[in-house]
């Protein structure tokens, strides 16, 4: 049975709590109603630095802060730690795997996305995707005992103990080729000076014409210039076809001896899109109406990853970054507080602060709002400012800024270790 929603104020059950769904959260802070937040984990997760984990330059408790910490302030919203089943929109309620079911008056569902293998052969079993802390981490253990194996066992190198293939060129493979070639140049090589470590290959494989599609030439250019400068492999028009646990099959017949694997090529809409009964979009999105509602359901807003959000302003349906699910859920907590009051929704239009990527120290990219560009040291301080504005308190941005600015200075990463007892790498 149901756990009903209170008689004296309306309910509003949040699906998932990252951007999306802590935006919305946020922006209910002022309305008559009683908020529940569910999550599966106990943490909100930063995405875009998970790379930035996985290569030991950031600990985990920078990028992953506890839910019920954030609404410390906010008594109207209750997290519960528990995980979706599946959504009954004909009886407005929500099952869960460890929870009674929840009742709802309005349903906000931000579930984010999941990794698209698209099929390849052996990814399930063998690839590094890169989506939630527990990927960073069995990524970095992975990595670090490879290395270790290797200098225990020098032939490993040449059967590809310390090769990396990196697949995807869109930002998540750039940025995870770019600080993989920093971890093995600035640290692994000196921690390990008994092993070949020039002789390690990082290879980038992109199946389309340039890195970053997104992006204007010059950037694309420069992007591939300063992954190649510091030891990254770059291979266009080419697509990984199988993976093994030491081998790596491209669809040239090409074979790399790699036992490492690191998936950044694609996402598709959380499973429980499917259960919403309407019909999916592509990579399983659910489509969202103008004021951000599901089309003939104004008590649930599909927002973030998990949606197909179209810009009112450009008509342009929008990317699935963080930029846009933050304030995508904003708008649908705003406008929930709108109907609750018994007013009228607006339309959802995106802010465009630009689109950002690191390639490693001193290194980014950047593509602003009118098609202005910027590369190097300067996109760098934008990529930094733009990524401590989206952290979700002033501790996590206080972290963020000791890590960088310690790394920056003497190129050390403190946190790459192997912690007996958490998630073994996979080999
Ligand atoms: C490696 C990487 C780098 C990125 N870099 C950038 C960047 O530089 N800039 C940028 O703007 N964007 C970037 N993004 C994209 C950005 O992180 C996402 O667009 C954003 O996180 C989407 O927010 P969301 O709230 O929709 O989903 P998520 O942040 O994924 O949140 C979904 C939440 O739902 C929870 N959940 C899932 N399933 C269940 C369930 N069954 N039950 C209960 N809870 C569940 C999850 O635990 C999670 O907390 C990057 C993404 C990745 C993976």
């Amino acid at each position: 049975m149901a756990e009903a929603a209170s008689t004296s104020r309306p309910r509003v059950l949040i699906l998932g709590g990252g951007f999306a769904g802590v935006g919305a959260a946020t922006k209910l802070a002022d309305a008559p109603v009683d908020v529940v937040l569910v999550d599966t984990n106990d943490y909100h997760t930063f995405q875009p630095l998970l790379y930035q984990v996985a290569t030991g330059l950031m600990e985990t408790p920078a990028i992953a802060h506890p839910l019920r910490d954030l609404f410390h302030d906010q008594p109207n919203v209750h997290v519960r730690q528990a995980t979706v089943s599946g959504i009954d929109r004909a009886n407005r309620r929500v099952e869960f795997q460890d929870m009674d079911a929840l009742s709802y008056d309005y349903l906000v569902i931000a579930l984010g996305a999941r990794v698209n293998f698209f099929g390849v052969d052996g990814a399930d079993e063998h690839a590094h995707p890169l989506y939630t802390v527990e990927d960073a981490m069995r990524l970095k253990e992975h990595v670090l005992r490879r290395w270790e194996a290797a200098d225990r066992d020098p032939a490993l190198v040449e059967d590809g103990a310390l090769n990396v293939v990196v697949v995807g060129g869109g930002p998540t493979g750039v940025e995870s080729a770019g600080a993989l070639a920093e971890l093995y140049t600035s640290n692994l090589a000196k921690d390990y000076p008994d092993l070949p470590a020039a002789d390690a290959r990082i290879t980038l494989v992109e199946a389309g014409p340039a890195l970053l599609a997104m992006f204007k030439t010059d950037i694309q250019e420069y992007t591939a210039r300063a992954l190649e400068k510091r030891g990254v492999e770059v291979m266009l028009g080419e697509s990984v076809s199988s993976i093994e646990p030491t081998r790596v099959t491209l669809s040239s017949g090409e074979v790399i001896p790699a036992h490492t694997l690191v998936w950044g090529a694609g996402l598709q809409a959380n499973e429980l899109a499917s259960g919403v009964g309407v019909e999916l979009q592509r990579g399983n999105r659910i489509a969202a109406a103008p004021d951000l509602s599901l089309p003939g359901d104004p008590h649930v807003f599909p927002v973030g990853d998990v949606a197909w959000i179209t810009d009112t302003k450009t008509k342009k349906v929008l990317p699935q970054l963080g930029s846009v699910a933050l304030q995508a859920g904003e708008h649908a907590g705003e406008n929930i507080a709108r109907l609750v009051q018994g007013k009228a929704t607006e339309p959802f239009a995106y802010h465009d602060k630009g689109t950002m990527a690191t390639i490693g120290r001193g290194a980014a990219v950047a593509q602003l709002k009118g098609g202005h560009t910027m590369k190097g040291k300067s996109a760098f301080l934008a990529w930094g400012a733009v990524h401590l504005a989206l952290l979700s308190s002033g501790e996590d941005r206080a972290k963020a800024l000791t890590d960088w600015t310690w790394a920056a200075l003497t190129h050390e990463r403190s946190a790459r270790i192997v912690v007996r007892g958490t998630p073994a790498g996979r080999v």
